[in-house]
């Protein structure tokens, strides 16, 4: 695949992407302006690729299932945590549109750097330094919560931060394998289905893994 429609045909096909509204957000989103250079010529391939200091971008299959589980739509308030290559973070905001917001926590100096001059033309988003894995509870409530990093359980903090019949989606399980949960906030209890296994790196915080 050498371009970012073919990618995203490409995700159709498979039905990774179903939504017609996402479709369109995919189609505007070019994945290879959040690659480093390095690897510039495998952006439009589904498969993960190295950001900065260890971490990487995901594939654009799981960003596609995580979007999709997530649903976000206009005017929504979000909170992602790893903002990473800042990719998923403009698939989102592209999602949420101008009048939604989005806030993406980070906790690798580098990335934060990079995560903020990638997103600098979207208006609607925060790019945020600190751990991701106590939420932010000075923005809570959310309207969907998603984390691009693996956890050891859902943390408390989280959930909590969740609004009433909303989505938090987060790949749950060892330090570089997991499932991939959507949880929903039903009656203030939480509602699991597992989507599929995914190879995260891991979300290292307070209600992380150790460092
Ligand atoms: N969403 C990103 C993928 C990020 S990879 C993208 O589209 O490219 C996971 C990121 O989570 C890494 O950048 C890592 O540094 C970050 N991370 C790990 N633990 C974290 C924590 N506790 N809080 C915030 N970010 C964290």
């Amino acid at each position: 695949m050498s371009s970012n429609h073919e990618l995203v045909e490409f995700l159709r096909s498979r039905a990774w992407l179903k939504t017609l509204s996402l479709i369109k957000v995919f189609e505007k989103t070019d994945r290879a302006k959040f690659i480093p250079p390095a690897y510039a010529e495998h952006a439009y391939l589904d498969t993960p690729l190295p950001t900065l200091a260890g971490q990487t971008i995901s594939a654009p299959s799981v960003v596609a299932v995580m979007t999709e589980a997530l649903q976000p739509k206009a005017g929504q308030k979000i909170l992602e945590v790893g903002s990473g290559s800042g990719y998923q973070a403009a698939v989102i905001a592209e999602a949420i549109g101008a009048k939604g917001r989005l806030y993406t926590v980070e906790s690798v100096p580098a990335l934060f750097d990079y995560a903020r001059k990638k997103l600098a033309a979207y208006k609607s988003v925060e790019v945020v330094y600190g751990d991701g894995s106590l939420g932010l509870p000075e923005k809570a409530p959310f309207d969907g919560i998603i984390v691009t990093a693996g956890a050891p359980a859902v943390p408390k903090a989280l959930f909590d931060q969740l609004k009433e019949d909303c989505r938090l989606v987060i790949p749950v399980g060892q330090r570089y394998f997991q499932d991939l949960l959507l949880v929903r906030k039903v009656d203030g209890k939480p509602v699991t289905e597992s989507l599929l296994p995914v190879a995260f790196v891991p979300l290292v915080g307070k209600q992380g893994f150790k460092p």
